[in-house]
């Protein structure tokens, strides 16, 4: 696999709570997402979608919508010595 720079040079390790709002603050400077999976889980709606009262579609965000200027990538291996 060919070496990729970060967007912005920021690389954001995990799509989650942590991850997708850090790359959304970046803004316009953009970030590379690694992440298994592409949309980030609201947690606190787990408990409506396991019960029914909400779809699961609506407990997830996709992060191409959260992060518009960043891009996602499944993780595969980072090289951090550069
Ligand atoms: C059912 C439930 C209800 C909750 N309700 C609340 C609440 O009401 N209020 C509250 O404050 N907190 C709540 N929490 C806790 C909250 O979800 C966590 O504190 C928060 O998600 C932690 O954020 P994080 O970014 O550290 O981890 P996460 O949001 O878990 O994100 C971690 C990310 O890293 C990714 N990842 C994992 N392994 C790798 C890897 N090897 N390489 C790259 N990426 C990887 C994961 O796929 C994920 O996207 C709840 C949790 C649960 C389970």
């Amino acid at each position: 696999m060919a070496d990729r720079e970060a967007i912005g040079g920021t690389l954001v390790l995990g799509g989650g709570f942590a991850g997708g709002y850090v790359a959304r603050l970046l803004g316009k400077r953009g970030a590379t997402i690694v992440s298994p999976e592409n949309f980030m889980l609201y947690t606190p709606m787990l408990p409506e979608a396991a019960s029914g009262t909400l779809e699961p579609r609506h407990v997830v965000v996709p992060l191409r919508m959260m992060c518009p200027h960043a891009e996602w990538s499944y993780p595969v291996s980072v090289d951090t010595s550069g």
